[in-house]
């Protein structure tokens, strides 16, 4: 059969953003016939190659779904999602997206006009295959879903939703992790490793964070999402996922608390009302065991992109059916169950319990299927409510924040890194916040503010969003039970980006005047021109080479005009500056030599001044020409990053920080430690997040295949020992500091160890630290610095203790600035990060998450600061005392006999 493609033009592929085709029709292969094997089948799990090998057989043989690329993954993919709808729609569904457009945007409109809007408009949902790899039933779904419908358009329930809904489905929204994930389980089927964990991320360098990124938007992914979300602006957004609480079969909405404080109660009614719809659905099919408790899926942090959205008036959530392992069937019977599960009682939430017995992956498909379906199905009833009530959210948005504070955010330009606030910025308008900025000086209550100055005014409709990002959190004391220890947050309690950042943001509590209004120039954001291609770049920083000044993705937000003082041929960076770490770097990579002089500066000399002079430009520098280069020698670091097979997340986000920033690195796992002379190889060597028995012990023998077992053994620990005895600098991030301690048996004690919940909790949360900006370590550190802690250990030194404290939290009263903090006076006077001198050596141990997902602007510079950490720098810093006397381990206390 020949095939008539007819590229359609609209608006969109003119700009090259998408192509869309039309296909005649063509017998309707079924996924078996394309894949080898039924979806689902025990054993088998197509890749994301496969999936799109098929969806591209359906774009051919129907005229009700279109292929659309939308860009590519973190590892090359091109990446691409289906459009099914009526043929109708397809061919006006220019119309139908600027319709959901102008509702989503809802400044100018009357109710009236959007009334008329919504009516005349398509709902667009979107569904995917999900994100987190190793949950594989998701991907594979999509498959079986796009085909259902297809097959079944003339079935009076699919033709409704095919008339009423434009459905954009996604085979999957982490491609690169569903090929890796199936072939990891492919090369282990039918050997005794069939459902060992894959030992490597499944998204390039976040794995399982990849849904934690939202606001943040640092992996390409994430972006790709947003932008495309942008686009077409759907109503629904659902993630699927597969972890609900066993022995229950699938949890679906409402979350469980609290939820984030700004989510529009107008979108909670929604999400908890398609959650309902949902669980009918599976009893109306007989698939029985949905609950929505018992579960912890609390929605406070909105880093989740399957959350994110409610804040931009969607309806966007996620369900968890029950997994075992990958496409391994597995049989429970009730002795596997939890006691409070065995009677198999029938519950208000949890109506039909599941009795157990086989649970395969076809199972789950199935239950997706019937939950997906529903979803279309609710949408295609309520298509008018859904449209109209995403006008009605941004409209109230709007209405709000003209009556009520804070009318505004401010953003000086002058910060102590300059280029923080773009980066944040820029980020909130990729999500499309409305950023502008002021073209003079204008004053608001007793207020005034430069010419130059950003501003947020928030009677915009995503309003909601720019408030959760940058105000403070207040996590609430929710106990288990009256008295008991506070309840857990399923992530963040606090994550307050100006304060992570570094960046000074105003909130105005007097409404802006017509002077104010009428000096506000709005800037374009840089999502328009971003393109997730093979010469990706962060639309948000500023690489060398790709200046704020050249870059087209600057698009308006960019820092002010960068001009060195002073005269000399030697460049002084203040250490506050994030770039200062990419001049560094490239002064290395140009025969350049580098000094840190007292005032806390990297001096770059060896360089040719109209190259530094361009670096100024290009990184939007805060520098100074100086004669010639004073202070300690900072030598290129032969630096190493270990890596344990256990997938790291935290060694992930690392490796992406360094490679953003330039530094040069080798990746080295257990064999690489284990091998011992490690000095002759390296100068620092970097240890991530990770729990002392993780390095040391790794996977469990018979787990995973031999040679991704165990850790770095005891044989590591002697190569660790003797590579800082002999002068190298080992340093340890958060909880691998407790490695480092027991190890090498440092007179260093966390004092929160062994603390109940109901003594001290602090996860995820925003502390104040008081660093000692005079070591190199904290180079560029402020007086006083919120730091990100999760899980994070406060020490106290013994007598024999030699080095010098980093950073203390206050003598009294709490250091917290967002989040949630119990047990403060365990922080009191403690020291929140160490140099310790160990043989010739240094091992810094830094108690909170200096790297956090990307996030910690402001905190960067620790990490960095550590990584130059080694040879004349660190033996100078030896001889030193830093400006605190360590804490010093109280005398334990004398037993009776
Ligand atoms: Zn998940």
């Amino acid at each position: 059969m020949t095939r008539l493609r007819l590229v359609v033009c609209c608006a969109l592929a003119a700009l090259g953003l998408w192509t869309v085709t039309l296909g005649a029709q063509a017998p309707l292969p079924t996924p078996e016939s394309s894949l080898g094997f039924r979806v689902g089948a025990d054993f088998k799990l197509a890749t994301y190659e496969d999936s799109l090998a098929y969806f591209r057989k359906l774009d051919q043989a129907s005229d009700r779904l279109q292929l659309v690329e939308v860009g590519r993954t973190s590892e090359g993919r091109a990446w691409y999602f289906a459009l099914i709808s009526s043929p109708e729609n397809l061919a006006n569904v220019e119309k139908y997206r600027q319709i959901a457009q102008r509702l989503a945007h809802p400044e100018g409109l009357t109710d009236e006009e959007a009334r008329r809007l919504a009516r005349e408009g398509k709902a667009f949902v979107h569904i995917d295959g999900g994100l987190h790899a190793s949950e594989v039933a998701h991907a594979q779904h999509t498959i079986q879903l796009a085909y259902d419908l297809l097959a079944s358009a003339n079935d009076p329930r699919i033709r409704n939703i095919l008339d009423n809904v434009i459905f954009m489905l996604w085979p999957s929204v982490n491609p690169d992790g569903q090929t890796l994930v199936a072939e990891w389980y492919r090369s282990n089927v039918g050997t005794p490793y069939e459902v060992a964990p894959m030992p490597w991320l499944y998204q390039k360098y976040v794995g399982h964070d990849n849904n934690r990124d939202a606001y943040m938007l640092n992996m390409i992914e994430s972006r790709v999402l947003t932008r495309t979300w942008r686009q077409w602006e759907p109503q629904i957004i659902y993630v699927q996922h597969q972890s609900s609480p066993f022995p229950t079969r699938i949890w679906l909405p409402p979350f469980a608390e609290p939820i984030a404080t700004q989510v529009p109660p107008l979108l909670s009614r929604t999400v908890n009302t398609i959650g309902m719809v949902i669980a009918q659905a599976l009893e109306e099919r007989g698939q029985v065991g949905a609950t929505h408790m018992g579960s912890g899926f609390d929605a406070w942090y909105p880093g989740y992109i399957d959350y994110l959205p409610m804040l931009k008036n969607v309806a966007a959530f996620w369900t968890e059916t029950a997994l075992y392992r990958y496409a391994t069937p597995h049989f429970y019977t009730i002795a596997d169950f939890p006691r409070d599960k065995v009677e198999l009682r029938s519950e208000s939430l949890y109506s039909s319990p599941w009795k157990g017995g086989w649970w395969r992956l076809r199972d789950a498909v199935d239950y997706m299927l019937t939950a997906s379906t529903a979803v279309l199905d609710y949408a295609a009833r309520y298509k008018t409510e859904l449209l109209y009530n995403r006008y009605q959210a941004g409209r109230d948005a709007m209405k709000k924040y003209a009556a009520e504070p804070p009318y505004a955010y401010f953003i000086p330009q002058a910060q102590r890194d300059p280029v923080a606030p773009v980066e944040l910025l820029r980020r909130l308008a990729f999500n499309g916040v409305k950023v502008y900025q002021l073209t003079k000086a204008v004053t608001i209550g007793n207020q005034s503010y430069a010419g130059g100055t950003w501003v947020i005014p928030m009677n915009q409709e995503f309003a909601e969003l720019a408030r959760q990002v940058l105000e403070p959190q207040r996590y609430p004391d929710l106990r288990e039970y009256p008295e008991g220890p506070p309840e857990q947050p399923y992530d963040a309690a606090g994550w307050t980006l100006p304060y992570q950042m570094d960046v000074r943001v105003i909130a105005a509590s007097s409404p802006l005047g017509d002077d104010a209004r009428g000096a506000l120039k709005l800037l374009e954001g840089p999502a328009a021109d971003w393109k997730a291609d093979d010469t990706d770049r962060s639309p948000f920083d500023s690489a060398p080479g790709a200046g704020f000044d050249t870059d087209a993705n600057a698009a308006g937000i960019v820092p002010a005009p960068a001009k060195a003082a002073g005269t000399g041929a030697a460049l002084a960076v203040d250490a506050a500056q994030n770039n200062a770490f990419r001049a560094v770097n490239q002064a290395w990579r140009a025969g350049g030599a580098v000094q840190l002089d007292a005032k806390g500066r990297y001096v770059i000399s060896g360089v040719a001044p109209a190259t530094l002079t361009q670096w100024v430009e290009h990184l939007a520098l805060r520098a100074e020409w100086v004669a010639a280069p004073a202070g300690s020698r900072v030598a290129k670091p032969r630096l190493a990053l270990f890596r344990p097979w256990t997938a790291s997340m935290d060694e992930g986000w690392t490796r992406w920080l360094l490679e953003m920033y330039g530094f040069d690195f080798t990746p080295i796992d257990n064999a690489d430690v284990q091998s011992g002379a490690l000095r002759d190889r390296f100068d620092v060597i970097i240890l991530t997040d990770e729990r002392a028995r993780t390095i040391t012990d790794g996977f469990q023998p018979g787990s995973v295949p031999p040679r991704y077992e165990g850790g770095i053994g005891d044989r590591g620990v002697r190569a660790i020992e003797e590579f800082v005895r002999k002068g190298g600098t080992l340093v340890c991030l958060n909880g691998s500091a407790l490695f480092a301690i027991d190890a090498l048996k440092l007179p260093v004690r966390n004092v929160v160890a062994g603390l109940t919940r109901q003594q001290f909790f602090a996860n995820g949360s925003i502390l104040e630290i008081i660093p000692d900006a005079a070591h190199p370590v904290m180079a560029g550190m402020p007086d006083r610095a919120p730091v990100f802690v999760f899980g994070s250990p406060a020490f106290t030194t013994a007598k024999e203790f030699e080095g010098t404290v980093l950073a203390k939290y206050r003598a009294s009263g709490t250091p917290l600035l967002s989040g949630y903090l119990l047990g403060e006076k365990y922080l009191n006077n403690a020291a929140a990060a160490v140099d310790a001198r160990y043989g010739d050596g240094h091992v810094v141990l830094i108690g909170f998450k200096p790297q956090w997902r990307g996030q910690p602007f402001g905190s960067f510079k620790v990490l960095f600061n550590a990584a130059l950490f080694h040879g004349e720098l660190a033996a100078k810093a030896a001889g030193t005392k830093g400006f605190w006397a360590p804490p010093q381990q109280p005398e334990p206390e004398k037993k009776q006999q």
